[in-house]
């Protein structure tokens, strides 16, 4: 069996070396000419480390990232809001939570490929069905012929909207900053996200190696993402907590990465004949929980244990029924989520405020209670 995926994201990649590990070989294409790492940090949740556990991975990114072991909601000036205490799940899974940069996760992904290559500079730009499965029709002129195929390619997925055209991509009206700078944080802040919610935008920050912050920035708009510039975040967030203003002093703003913040309304169906989608093509979800490149990684584990176990089409039908309902929990969440993030009226913020306050651990546990548990295949 050879199989053919399309992206080398982290959920292309994750699927890549897990399908190897299965002895089912691969080929990722790839439409950039070089990975080139995002100026970003990305945190790997529990979920995702017992993943990449399983795929021994685990020494190596631990050793490589920083440990995150809470995430608190605060308000502006750091005072907090909500605490998630990870200890818990760390014990029960006997795996941490990582920070780490978005390039060193990439590098080490790719430097787990033996026999995977990664064809770059090969942007797929459209399917045609075949008696035997796909021809793939590159940007470059190439034709390749296909008989499995795994859509690993983000939210604008052209696998998708070759097999499954007609979802919903929404925008949620945010627009996000994220910088990587040399920074050591106070000890007290060294395994820990913070983030800071004020009055329709939000600051995240978490140390990710020695001597280095990631942070992201989010702000709501009503029109147009252009009503904002990276020029000015140093105003945006003048009444935050001085540390946070540091950070962004910090910076260097040539190297700060601007997106607008979009997500896949759920759909109820991942594949077709012998091509399946996998991480954002399949389920993109806001960042608001820090959740889609994890659901990803997940992704890639249950799809190349079912590949190894079932024939293609049951392998993708089992791979969606594991799958589909936690992916999904994660879309709607972190979409309510940012809603909530970025309320605008004072006596709402007041009540949110409150709410959280008040919410006990107890619950904010059971939430991630389900979110870090595998699916058994
Ligand atoms: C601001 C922000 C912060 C985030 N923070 C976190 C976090 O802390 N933790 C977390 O788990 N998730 C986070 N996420 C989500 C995470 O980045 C994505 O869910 C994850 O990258 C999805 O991985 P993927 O491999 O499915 O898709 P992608 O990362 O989008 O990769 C798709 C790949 O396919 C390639 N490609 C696309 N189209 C084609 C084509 N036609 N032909 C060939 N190749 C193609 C692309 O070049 C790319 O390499 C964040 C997202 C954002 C926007």
């Amino acid at each position: 069996m050879s199989i053919d995926i399309i992206g080398a994201g982290i959920g292309g990649l994750t699927t890549a070396i897990a399908l190897e590990q299965k002895g089912i070989k691969t080929r990722i294409f790839e439409q950039a000419e070089s990975i080139k790492p995002v100026g970003a940090g990305i945190i790997l949740a529990n979920n995702a480390m017992q993943v990449f556990d399983k795929l021994g991975l685990r020494p190596i990114i631990e050793a490589n990232g920083n440990v995150m072991s809470s995430m608190n909601i605060t308000k502006s000036n750091l005072k907090p809001l909500s605490k998630i205490d990870f200890s818990y799940f760390e014990k029960k899974h006997q795996t941490k939570s990582i920070a780490i940069h978005r390039g060193t996760l990439q590098q080490l992904l790719i430097k787990q490929l033996k026999s995977t290559e990664i064809k770059l500079n090969h942007k797929l730009t459209a399917l045609e069905k075949t008696a035997n499965g796909y021809t793939l029709n590159f940007e470059n002129g190439k034709q390749i012929k296909s008989t499995t195929l795994i859509g690993a390619d983000g939210l604008n997925s052209v696998v998708r909207e070759n097999i499954l055209p007609n979802n919903n991509i929404r925008n949620a009206k945010q627009i996000c900053w994220r910088g990587v700078t040399e920074y050591q944080l106070p000890l007290n802040f060294q395994n820990e996200l913070n983030e800071a919610w004020g009055k329709s935008e939000r600051f995240g920050f978490v140390q990710i190696a020695e001597n280095k912050v990631y942070w992201y920035a989010l702000k709501a708009f009503k029109q147009n993402k252009d009503e904002f510039s990276v020029g000015q975040l140093d105003r945006y967030f003048y009444t935050y907590h001085s540390l946070i203003k540091n950070i962004i002093k910090a910076t260097n703003k040539a190297y700060i990465n601007t997106a607008e913040i979009s997500d896949l309304k759920p759909t109820d169906i991942w594949y077709k004949g012998n091509a399946c989608l996998i991480g954002d093509a399949a389920h993109a979800a806001t960042p608001n929980m820090g959740q889609g490149a994890c659901q990803a990684i997940e992704d890639a584990y249950v799809l190349s244990e079912c590949l190894a176990k079932y024939n293609t089409e049951k392998a993708f039908s089992v791979f969606q029924k594991l799958r589909l309902p936690k992916a999904h929990q994660v879309v709607k969440t972190s979409w309510r989520v940012g809603k909530i993030a970025h309320l605008k009226n004072p006596l709402l913020i007041g009540f949110r405020n409150q709410v959280l306050k008040l919410t006990p651990s107890s619950i904010n546990r059971k939430q991630n209670e389900q979110i870090f548990q595998l699916a058994e295949v």
